[in-house]
């Protein structure tokens, strides 16, 4: 049955220096009012993918701060899972219609785990579709409810679009990362825009010792001396990790010495992962310097991320894209696809590159790989730009804003 997570606490006053005084003050004062209210954020995985790890972070700083905060995963079968995928893919585009038999697996799986959630809460937070239909089998719980999108939802394909949008419209609030990203039927619902963020003192994120990254990169059998060009992403068509072998190959034509490594984690509700990184391994072949790497520690990853000289996303679609801000926090020089949340995150030639294409992409890496000046001031304006829009500060202010206008409107 659905799961509650357990998660590490973690204390605002802490992030006192990164994120300045004054901010801190501004979110205690904010909270003020909401002292005692109750949240439940009900996803679909603890574990893989970005919602997930922001929950990790957020849930436990909304508690420091007064709030009763609870975060439960949904319990489902592998069926529906598969069919989950596909809502997945045709929210953001892609054809693909779900059979009759699939909407009941959907809708038995929701009223199962809804019988089962504890609603009675002030304000529950559904993320994505996998539990959307939740709102529909929980009626008169009393709380205000609000369905939080990760998704691109801008043109969604249509008859699977039909399909949900009836649980959808039954919400009292949407919450989407970018305002381009909300449908236009759904403009009328009282949207709130709040982009992703990333935890500066996470294990992904922190500043780490010399001697750490060094320890990691060699366990992970990296040569030092030599380039590191590094994706961090599951193994998804959308994130094209065939591409990235594409444009390592094309780079290595003229940097001989370069390496490869790919990172991704096989998350719970993602059953395409298995099988793509299968393909992975295959289209690698026997090189012995693409290194493919997977379910690896937050540390690992950060140590590695730090251990890069570029960053790359090949993503032909995504929805944010919390490795880029991972990367760019750790003052890497990112080429990245022109997609998404990247362009928010990446201002073309200033805090990294945007590219479209493998040759592209290619040609950008070899460049900032011959250009270490360049690269490194290309990280200090990135991590700036980070620090003031994507931290995990700003995104509890966001989520407390929204609580407070829910209070209001829910009459108490
Ligand atoms: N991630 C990870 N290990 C991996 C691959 C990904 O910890 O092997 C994390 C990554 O650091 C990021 C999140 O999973 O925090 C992925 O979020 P993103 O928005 O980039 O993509 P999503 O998977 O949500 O499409």
């Amino acid at each position: 049955m659905a799961q509650l997570v357990k998660v590490e606490a973690n204390r605002l006053k802490d992030y006192e220096d990164v994120a300045g005084r004054d901010d801190i003050a501004q979110i205690r004062q904010m909270a003020e009012d909401l002292q005692g209210r109750s949240v439940l954020h009900v996803n679909a995985t603890a574990y893989g993918g970005g919602p997930a790890e922001m929950l990790t972070r957020l849930v436990p700083l909304t508690k420091d701060v007064g709030l009763e905060v609870d975060w439960m995963v949904l319990d489902g079968s592998p069926e529906f899972f598969q069919m989950t995928k596909g809502l997945h893919n045709a929210l953001h585009g892609t054809e693909v219609d779900i059979e009759p038999h699939q909407e009941e697996t959907y809708l038995a799986t929701n009223k199962a785990n809804a019988d089962a959630i504890p609603f009675d809460r002030d304000f529950v937070v559904i993320h994505d579709p996998q539990p959307c239909a939740l709102v529909k089998f929980t009626p008169g719980n009393g709380g205000m409810w609000a369905w939080r999108c990760h998704i691109d939802l801008s043109k969604p394909y249509e008859a699977t679009w039909r399909f949900l949008s009836p649980f959808v419209k039954m919400y009292d609030a949407l919450i989407f990362t970018l305002r381009d990203y909300v449908l236009r039927e759904l403009q009328h619902k009282p949207v709130s825009i709040i982009p992703p963020s990333i935890d500066p003192l996470s294990e992904k994120n922190k500043v780490l010792e010399y001697a750490t990254v060094a320890r990691i990169v060699e366990k992970r059998g990296i040569d030092p001396e030599r380039p590191l060009v590094t994706q961090v992403s599951r193994y998804d068509p959308w994130k094209d990790p065939l591409g990235v072998v594409d444009v390592y190959r094309h780079a290595r034509r003229e940097i001989h010495d370069l390496q490869l490594l790919m990172i991704g984690s096989m998350a719970t509700d993602d059953p395409e992962g298995a099988v793509y990184y299968d393909k992975t391994v295959r289209y690698a072949g026997e090189d012995p310097d693409i290194h493919l790497q997977t379910n690896l520690t937050d540390l690992e990853v950060n140590a590695l991320q730090r251990a890069s000289d570029v960053i790359l996303q090949k993503s032909v679609r995504e929805g944010f894209g919390l490795t880029v801000t991972e990367a760019l926090w750790k003052e890497r020089a990112v080429v990245a696809g022109n997609t998404g949340g990247i362009p928010t995150q990446i201002t073309h030639g200033e805090t990294g590159f945007l590219v479209s294409t493998t040759e592209e992409m290619a040609e950008r890496t070899l460049w900032l790989l011959r250009h270490p000046n360049e690269r490194t001031q290309i990280g200090e304006k990135a991590h700036e730009h980070v620090r003031r829009h994507f931290l995990i500060t700003r995104h509890l202010k966001d989520y407390l804003s929204l609580f407070a206008d829910l209070a209001k409107r829910g009459g108490g």
